[in-house]
């Protein structure tokens, strides 16, 4: 039995809008990882089997783990297609936000153009305290991600039988990916459920994890190695992060995506329940900060509250605009003086 945490008069506006072909434009969040991609990529194929026109564009590029999902080579990028994006998002008659909560998630730039936007939105996210811009919102935090829900959405709309090997490899690597493997909370036996049902459409289940798990550089296991190096555990307060500079970047030819999952193996560390990852980005002149838990830290709130983020309980990002050196100066004097 699936949860209906969507309106029923929604799912009937959104019925009557999809019953006729349109142009729409799927937009997934800055940074897109393998739940936004996924469900981008997802609905992509969804719509396409019925009728649509639909058009993915990333704010910025995907990492190249993620390059093998089937349509991403449709995928426009924003900040590198500006101008045939925006005649994109301009025609477009409707415009899907997936896997964000707010457009500033999106990053400046294409914000400002989101925002001006006449065309109806229709938001489908597990990020807490969604923002007000949608005609239709589907917002749970309850789903563990939102290749989950968009399961969920295409069966409200009386289409699960439209679920494909294809539609569901995309479903398949989001629920993967950010339910880092299974293992996170929020990660139900309905999560499972979707899943057999995937591996019963052909969804390649044992292929999936190697293409996206065990298809990097030597060079990014030698960063993975200095990131570990550089891990401070500050075992009083069950704390541990660790850092990378730009220059440690550069020295291991970093590439988008290869920084993804390093901060999880603090949490390795027995008795740790709290780990940041702090990565300095020299072009937009920011140190870009990943943080995570185990238990009832809400790193959600330390992110909204000290670092300019957000996310969820157990998994959050944000970020610091002084220098790595004074971050780390703030967030040791915040773990030490005021938590935990
Ligand atoms: P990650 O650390 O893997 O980049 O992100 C963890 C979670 O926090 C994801 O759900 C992501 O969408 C969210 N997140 C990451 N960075 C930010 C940020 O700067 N602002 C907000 N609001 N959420 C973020
Ligand atoms: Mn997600």
């Amino acid at each position: 039995v699936i949860s209906q945490t969507m309106k029923t008069q929604d799912i009937q506006a959104i019925k009557l809008l999809l019953a006729t072909p349109k142009k729409i434009a799927i937009i997934p969040h800055k940074g897109p990882d393998g739940d936004a991609m996924g469900s981008t990529l997802g609905l992509y194929h969804f719509l396409l089997k019925n009728n649509h026109e639909p058009t993915v564009i990333a704010p910025n590029e995907f990492p190249d783990f993620l390059a093998w999902l089937p349509g991403s080579e449709t995928v426009k990028i924003f900040e590198k297609e500006r101008e045939n994006s925006v005649k994109i998002l301009e025609e477009a008659d409707l415009i899907f936000t997936l896997d964000f909560n707010a457009l500033h998630r999106v990053g400046g730039g294409m914000e400002e153009v989101l925002a001006e936007m006449k065309a109806p939105f229709i938001m489908i996210d597990h990020h807490q305290k969604p923002d007000d811009y949608a005609a239709y919102t589907y917002s749970d935090t309850s789903f563990g991600s939102t290749c989950e829900m968009l399961y969920n959405f295409i069966s409200f709309l009386g289409k699960k039988e439209d679920i494909d090997k294809t539609i569901g490899t995309c479903i398949y690597t989001g629920i993967l990916t950010d339910s880092g493997s299974f293992r996170f909370p929020g990660t139900t036996g309905n999560t499972h459920r979707v899943v057999a049902e995937l591996i019963d459409l052909g969804v390649e289940n044992t292929k999936i994890p190697t293409l996206l798990f065990e298809n990097s550089s030597y060079s990014r296991l030698q960063l993975l190695g200095r990131a570990l190096q550089n891990l401070k555990v500050l075992s009083d307060h069950q704390t541990a992060y660790t850092t990378l500079t730009q220059e440690e970047l550069d020295t291991f030819d970093y590439i988008k995506g290869d920084t993804e999952g390093i901060v999880n193996y603090g949490l390795s560390i027995k008795g740790i329940v709290f780990t940041a990852i702090f990565i300095e980005n020299k072009d937009e002149k920011i140190i870009k900060i990943s943080f995570r838990s185990q238990g009832d830290f809400d790193v959600n709130q330390f992110a909204r509250d000290h670092f300019q983020g957000g996310g969820h309980r157990n998994a959050a990002g944000g970020k610091s605009e002084v220098s790595m050196e004074e971050t780390i100066r703030k967030f040791e004097d915040l773990v030490t003086n005021l938590m935990l």
